[in-house]
């Protein structure tokens, strides 16, 4: 067995180091790559895809598999666990079609030019094509990986392994019931907060300058990582050694940057912290899209929005930015950043609306897979269902139904990981919290090491060797995911900054 081990395990790191390569180009592609670099660069990505999708399909690695899961290894052991991970890897690889595959890929990245352009023209109509195949795709696809329960089911199982829709839909009913009267109240009580002090230019290099501090201190590790600028954040990683961020700076949104970069972060301390003996395997990284969002929304919100975390540094800040913030008190500073009111952009949103655009787009998906909505129709699905949720209607497309990214890149069943994030932020934290009571009164003085320590040790050690639910279950001893200490700590926050 140990010979078919390590055979398995040489051929897995010649697609890992595929994959990673793959990496690096699509880094560089959103970093530095010049604009007439694109088209050689889209082939080179879809050889190296090819590439590794060929040499992972083969059939000596199902055989490999197949003989290994007889080894009788221990579950939590990482030959158990690089074996059971890369079969349920395997096995979702060769239930598509090849054909299937290539018309995915062309039609996916076809969507997102015709996106682009449909959405600078704020024009729905130029998209509808496109994004008719596009749903259609997902529903082979999704019949091809084949489910149980709901067709959803098949599409979410990329993202969030394991995870049903209807586990969604009853822990997303539960977050609903609560959110749309605290929305309604805090509207009432709009007034206690206003974030002008936001509303101010802020020099660019300084917002690059001031962020480095809170990222290196929540132990984002320059030696094995680096961060650059991009139009749209994001994280990756071409080793456990080597994880790169992005942030954006705009001189009239501080915020962009400030929490961005502790969200990227978020993901980055996640990447970085897996079990070094995982390297070059397929258990390196996180183990869904889910419990990844979590380690950012952390970051970025529990920790980042957090009085005790300005309370350390605020008076930095206004170092920084003497002129803009030196008369500005903490108190008006925290409910600045924390101000909550409905708006048209996901992106944009609150800690509390920001889930309610997820409810949205997750009940549009699943109409659009079951057939009982048409992509014609979809426009105005989305627009009632804004009414319904926030109270507002989109004025054009754009910042309606055509402000994401995800659909024209063929990423459907994505979005409700967004909020599985924000709800197990808060189930982990509170674990956290149970084990080190005092972790506020350590943000206070700039200290994260405890938390960090306690991430490391109970999830990013593992990498992908548990699944999410396992994770929720030996971490919080929780049956699966569960909406309570996220309601708990969004209805006290609010409360307390809107004095409900
Ligand atoms: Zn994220």
């Amino acid at each position: 067995m140990q010979e078919k081990l390590d055979i398995l395990k040489a051929k897995l790191k010649t697609i890992h180091d595929v994959n990673y390569a793959a990496a690096v180009l699509g880094w560089d592609q959103q970093t530095y790559m010049p604009p007439g670099g694109a088209a050689a660069r889209a082939e080179q990505l879809s050889t190296l895809s090819k590439i590794s999708h060929e040499l992972f399909t083969a059939d000596e690695i199902g055989e490999l598999l197949s003989d290994l899961a007889q080894a009788g290894f221990d579950y939590d052991s990482n030959e158990a666990s690089l074996v059971r991970v890369a079969q349920r890897d395997y096995d979702q690889a060769r239930k598509l079609p090849p054909q299937l595959v290539e018309e995915m890929s062309r039609t996916f990245s076809m969507g997102q030019q015709v996106w682009t352009k449909a959405r600078a023209e704020k024009d729905f109509s130029q998209f509808q094509g496109v994004l008719t195949k596009i749903v259609d795709l997902n529903i082979q696809a999704a019949e091809a990986y084949g489910y149980e329960e709901s067709i959803y089911d098949a599409l979410l199982n990329q993202y969030e392994p394991g995870m049903k829709a209807s586990e969604v839909q009853s822990v997303f009913a539960t977050l609903k019931s609560a959110l749309v009267p605290l929305v309604q109240a805090i509207a009432e009580n709009k007034d206690a907060v206003d974030d002008l002090v936001l509303q101010q230019e802020f020099d660019e290099q300084t917002q690059w300058d001031f962020g480095l501090l809170p990222l290196q201190a929540i132990g984002f590790d320059m030696e094995r990582g680096r961060q650059d600028k991009s139009a749209h954040p994001f994280t990756t990683s071409f080793s456990v050694n080597d994880v790169r961020i992005t942030t954006r700076l705009h001189k009239e949104m501080i915020g962009s940057a400030l929490f961005g970069t502790l969200h990227e972060g978020g993901h980055a301390l996640y990447e970085q912290n897996s079990d070094q003996a995982l390297e070059g395997t397929l258990l390196a990284g996180g183990t869904s899209l889910g419990v990844h969002e979590s380690q950012s929304r952390l970051w970025e919100n529990v920790v980042g929005r957090s009085k005790a975390f300005w309370q350390f540094y605020y008076p930095k800040l206004q170092d920084f930015f003497p002129a803009q913030l030196k008369s500005v008190s903490l108190d008006s500073f925290y409910k600045a950043i924390n101000k909550s009111e409905p708006s048209y952009v996901r992106v944009e949103a609150d800690e509390v609306t920001y889930n309610l655009h997820i409810f949205l787009r997750f009940e549009l998906e699943q109409s659009l897979l079951n057939k009982s909505l048409r992509v014609a129709d979809l426009p105005a699905a989305w627009n009632a269902k804004m009414e319904e949720y926030l109270g507002m209607t989109p004025p054009n497309d754009a910042l309606g139904v055509l402000q994401d990214i995800h659909w024209s890149g063929g990423m459907m069943g994505y979005f409700p990981t967004y909020t599985l994030g924000n709800i197990l932020s808060l189930q982990f934290y509170s674990k956290a919290l149970q084990d080190i009571p005092d972790l506020p009164e350590q943000f206070s003085k700039g200290e994260f090491g405890a938390l960090l320590g306690w991430f490391r040790e109970h999830i990013h050690r593992h990498g992908r060797k548990f699944t999410a639910n396992e994770l929720i279950e030996r971490v919080t001893g929780d049956a699966g995911i569960k909406a309570d200490p996220y309601l708990k700590y969004i209805k006290q926050k609010y409360s307390d900054i809107y004095q409900l």
